[in-house]
């Protein structure tokens, strides 16, 4: 009888999204997950003093993983909105994001988002773009999927005219990962903000917003920062 609760060795479950770089993906060579999340949540859980453990899903699993209380902790550079927020707590937040444009490099009829009419634009399904794609742009053809790389390769192979996405996942894939096909185009659409989300009522909100503004002022956060986004 040493007391202290069963919270001692108790570990949380963390959704995340299974492919959304360089924020979460997965290293094959490693069979970790990787990217600026991962080891944010890493960071945060060992100032915290908390164990947890990793479990990657479609981005919208994570959403309503949240919902259920299915998991503890979701981080998946998940955009605080709302609507989110009636049914979701989440940290304060931790990444200013926004939304971008994708196309062939050789495209020069889409310039902005002023050109979507009538043009095919695929994005991923749950997301802060599908939103924007129906509430903007009701005279483009929206299409979905559950990843967002099978929208990139669709834009690539032709089937599709621009892709929507998240502007830091978007500049990464068109730099890294597009092996030079496409470009992005326009301004940042919509400015937006990543949070740490949990289930409604969560006592980890508080334990974790005093653990990731320790990372911001001793400069963990900014080396991690450096590592993902720096030139
Ligand atoms: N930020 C977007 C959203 O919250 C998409 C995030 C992602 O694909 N992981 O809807």
């Amino acid at each position: 009888a040493c007391g202290g609760g069963d919270s001692e060795n108790k570990t949380y479950s963390v959704a995340t999204d299974n492919n959304f770089v360089p924020f979460e993906f997965l290293n094959e060579e490693t069979g970790e997950m990787e990217g600026f999340d991962m080891d944010l949540i890493r960071a945060i859980a060992d100032e915290a003093g908390i164990d947890i453990e990793i479990e990657s899903m479609k981005f919208d699993g994570v959403v309503t993983g949240m919902q259920s209380e299915r998991y503890d902790i979701g981080i998946a550079g998940m955009t605080i909105t709302e609507e989110r927020k009636e049914t979701i707590d989440f940290s304060d937040p931790y990444y200013d994001a926004g939304l971008m444009l994708a196309v062939q490099k050789d495209n020069t009829e889409i310039k902005s988002e002023d050109d979507l009419a009538g043009k095919k634009v695929a994005t991923r399904s749950g997301t802060t773009s599908e939103t924007y794609l129906k509430d903007n742009h009701p005279e483009a053809e929206v299409v979905t999927f559950p990843g967002i790389v099978e929208a990139y390769m669709d834009l690539q192979s032709g089937r599709v005219d621009a892709v929507m996405y998240d502007v830091p996942n978007v500049q990464y894939y068109v730099a890294n990962d597009s092996k030079g096909e496409l470009k992005t185009v326009g301004d940042i659409l919509q400015g937006e903000q990543y949070g740490i989300a949990f289930p409604k009522g969560s006592e980890l909100v508080d334990d974790v917003n005093e653990a990731l503004q320790t990372l911001i002022d001793n400069g963990k956060y900014d080396d991690i920062y450096e590592k993902w986004f720096g030139e």
